[in-house]
């Protein structure tokens, strides 16, 4: 593919989060927050899209951490992972919590790019470029994620399920700067994972991707929660309700499973492209779906 030189723009170095939506204020329009690039620059090298200000997020430290909340503020209470959106996928995937505690997430990183790649593409990058094969949205729904928004007059805290609007689509204004990514805490009968199918083992985006979730009871056989999330098969991430609730509240058996798949597979609306049809897509997301629920099942159980 020919790719031209990167158009002109000016570099904005800003050092907090109220610095860098002032100035993005200022260009109304024509700026765009930059994190690692590797989303942005190549998009800009198309000539797709051609801000005239680049405003980078990278000097704001307070954007990059990873935190386990034991005790915290009123909505972080009940524990979990705090993620800064300046988190590097390189970051994520050397983290024990992440691998030990939110295995769908890191799962999905693992998968992801090449260590090049990872170590300058961000989590709040990865979410806000909002294609629909990103890795990391199946995952975070699954774990039913929740992200802070920032803008000039204050934030706001909203379900990861309501931030996508459609491919390359968010409900992100302009000025508005994705801070951090919240995940509830998963007990010791909770657990799910990620699975990406490829055209290739390496580098490649998923044609199908399928995150699992469930919270089993303490004999670890009845399903108390299942979350299931798709990715690569409609204009957005998507969560697939109907599936979920072949799984919840049941003793969870080969017949449930098998259900459970093929709803997922009914429920989802992909296109036919270059890199797969439609109806193999369909049946890709059964397969992988059965595949996650088998995997998660093992996982808690072990
Ligand atoms: C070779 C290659 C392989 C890749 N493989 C994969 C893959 O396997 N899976 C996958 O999902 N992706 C893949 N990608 C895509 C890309 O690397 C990821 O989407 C990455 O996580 C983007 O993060 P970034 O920090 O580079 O985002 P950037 O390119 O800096 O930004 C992307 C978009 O998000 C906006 N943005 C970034 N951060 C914020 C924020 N905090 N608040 C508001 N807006 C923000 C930017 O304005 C821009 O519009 C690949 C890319 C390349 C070049």
């Amino acid at each position: 593919m020919f790719i031209r030189r990167l158009p002109k723009f000016e570099y904005h170095t800003p050092s907090t989060v109220r610095e860098a939506i002032a100035i993005a204020g200022k260009h109304n329009g024509d700026a765009k927050f930059i994190a690692g690039g590797t989303d942005l620059l190549l998009a800009m090298k198309k000539r797709e899209i051609m801000p005239a200000h680049l405003v980078s997020l990278n000097g704001i430290g307070e954007l990059r951490y990873l935190t386990v909340l034991a005790n915290g503020k009123p909505s972080e209470e009940a524990g979990g992972l705090k993620i800064g959106a300046l988190t590097t996928l390189a970051q994520l995937l050397a983290s024990d919590a992440v691998k030990k505690d939110y295995a769908p997430l890191w799962d999905a990183v693992d998968v992801m790019a090449s260590a090049q790649i990872r170590s300058l593409a961000t989590i709040g990058g990865n979410l806000c470029s909002a294609v629909p094969s990103a890795d990391t949205a199946p995952p975070l729904l699954a774990m039913d994620a929740s992200i802070e928004i920032v803008n000039h007059s204050g934030k706001r805290t909203i379900p990861l399920n309501e931030f996508f609007n459609g491919p390359r689509q968010t409900t992100l204004g302009h000025k508005e700067i994705l801070t951090h990514i919240l995940i509830p805490k998963m007990d010791s009968s909770s657990g799910g994972c990620y699975l990406k199918l490829m055209r290739r083992n390496a580098m490649d985006l998923a044609l199908v991707a399928v995150a699992v979730c469930l919270k089993l009871d303490e004999t670890k056989k009845v399903c108390k929660e299942a979350r299931i999330a798709l990715g690569a098969v409609a204009p957005t991430p998507i969560r697939v309700p109907e599936a979920e609730a072949m799984l919840a509240g049941k003793k969870i058996d080969e017949m449930q499973i098998t259900e459970a798949a093929k709803i997922a597979g009914m429920q989802c609306h992909p296109i036919s492209d270059i890199r797969a049809t439609l109806e193999y897509r369909c049946s890709m997301v059964e397969v992988l779906t059965k595949r996650a629920i088998e995997r998660t099942l093992q996982r808690i159980q072990a």
